[in-house]
């Protein structure tokens, strides 16, 4: 900040310091997002890193006239003095009477899209396509700003819980999870992996920091077109050792998403009425065994065959008892049947037929699975002999149970899938910056 003629003049003032400087001369750099020409006057949009901050042209405070290099998208550094502006409702708006602007950049083409409106009115397709334009327009990167919120909070809450923040490879010699939805990429000649998930990895690393955290994008071949599943998302994981019980973990992510949701009512509190996003209150989170979520779903629901998982539809009807029943927009279903769990899931040992496990249902939809891992070495190898694996092939990832692993266990959280249910969005692409699916792998 510097004193010139008597002014205080910023450069880049922030909106939430105009108050403050009410009467002074501040200079702003942003783009000129939106030119509302009126008679004798006119208004002009400036769109900062975060703002828009309403700036007006009128030659009663100005000897500039409005040039025709002042055009949408251009980068302009304005100066104009802060003055409290006249609203509808009676709040308190403050705006820039307009001194000066100079072009520090012009653009070279009309935008492909309408990006200076409250929002962008055009097909996903289409939104999509010209992504680099359509994520300038306010809402659209309020979505994305939210999502920052998010992972802070992940990453904050973690961090001050003795949890270590890890990066795990994502090239890989085998599939965590194996299955059909595991790309295969040529590495100088051999056949290898992108990472599904950093499971095996993390695990690794449980007998070295105890607890760890990873923020990373993982890659799933799915190959079918829908509304909830990407090729390439991000995965929040954790993975935690010394637990007494499964649901040590189903208390840490209850302990994240509060920390979470407080964290976008507060520091995102701008996106948050943006985007109309609906935060849900968490107390605690209700728990229901599979087994009597499946029974309720086969009595209320018809045309249930699949008996070992749940289809959308169920987990749709489960989302709904659960606000029904106990005013809860997530919901805990417990212990899975081991055939449809991956190799590393510990049984049960009160009954083997179910793991030591969980999915989080948000609003209806899965968000999280996770649970308790095996740590002991032979009841692994005596597993992965059992579903007809090769313990040879996982010599690496055998290395921790073999010289000595705590009780631990995780979960991955899809950070597109809890953003989609935040916003109410009926299409996770709407969610992912640049998205990839089974059609799309550009821009
Ligand atoms: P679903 O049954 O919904 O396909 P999943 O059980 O195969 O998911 P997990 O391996 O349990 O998925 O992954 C953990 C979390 O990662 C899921 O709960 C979800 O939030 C997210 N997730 C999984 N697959 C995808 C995907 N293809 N696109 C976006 N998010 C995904
Ligand atoms: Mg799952």
């Amino acid at each position: 900040m510097q004193e010139i003629d008597g002014n205080i003049v910023c450069t880049s003032l922030p909106y939430s310091e105009f108050k403050r400087h009410e009467g002074e001369v501040a200079t702003v750099k942003g783009f000129i997002h939106n030119i509302r020409e009126m008679s004798d006057f006119a208004f002009i949009l400036l769109r900062t890193a975060r703002e828009l901050i309403q700036c007006v042209y009128s030659p009663e405070f100005s000897d500039f006239r409005l040039s025709d290099k002042v055009v949408e998208q251009a980068a302009a550094k304005v100066t104009g003095k802060i003055v409290k502006s006249e609203t509808r409702d009676g709040s308190e708006r403050f705006e820039l009477q307009i001194h000066n602007i100079e072009i520090i950049s012009s653009p070279a083409a009309i935008p492909p899209v309408v990006i200076s409106k409250k929002q962008v009115n055009c097909d996903l397709a289409v939104n999509l396509d010209n992504r680099p334009v359509t994520l300038r327009n306010p809402k659209e990167r309020a979505v994305f700003k939210l999502q920052e919120g998010i992972q802070r909070g992940f990453r904050e809450y973690l961090q001050g819980e003795g949890f270590t923040e890890i990066h795990t490879p994502k090239i890989n010699f085998a599939g965590a999870e194996g299955g059909t939805n595991v790309f295969k990429l040529d590495y100088f000649g051999k056949t290898v992996f992108l990472a599904q998930s950093p499971q095996l990895y993390k695990q690794a690393l449980v007998p070295v920091y105890e607890r760890v955290f990873e923020i990373a994008p993982v890659f799933r071949a799915e190959h079918h077109d829908t509304c909830r599943h990407l090729n390439e998302y991000i995965s929040m994981d954790f993975e935690m050792g010394f637990i007494d019980s499964f649901t040590d973990i189903m208390n840490t992510e209850t302990g994240v998403l509060k920390y979470i949701m407080n964290l976008l009512k507060t520091e995102y509190a701008a996106e948050v009425e943006m985007l109309k996003a609906d935060i849900p209150e968490i107390t605690s989170i209700p728990c229901i065994r599979f087994k009597d979520a499946k029974e309720m779903c086969v009595k209320k629901l018809k045309n249930i065959t699949d008996m070992k998982d749940f289809e959308p539809e169920e987990e749709a009807f489960l989302g709904k008892w659960a606000k029904q029943q106990f005013n809860s927009d997530f919901l805990f279903v417990t212990h899975y049947l081991s055939k449809k769990r991956p190799f590393y899931t510990m049984d049960d040992p009160e009954d083997p037929e179910v793991t030591l496990s969980f999915d989080l249902l948000f609003r209806g939809i899965e968000i999280t699975s996770g649970g308790q891992r095996i740590h002991d070495y032979n009841m692994q190898v005596e597993k992965m002999k059992r579903l007809g694996m090769n313990p040879e092939e996982f010599e690496t990832y055998l290395m921790l149970h073999k010289y000595g692993a705590p009780p631990h266990g995780g979960l991955g959280l899809g950070l597109e899938r809890l953003t989609m249910h935040l916003l109410g969005f009926k299409n996770i692409r709407n969610a992912a910056m640049f998205p990839r699916d089974i059609n799309r792998v550009t821009p």
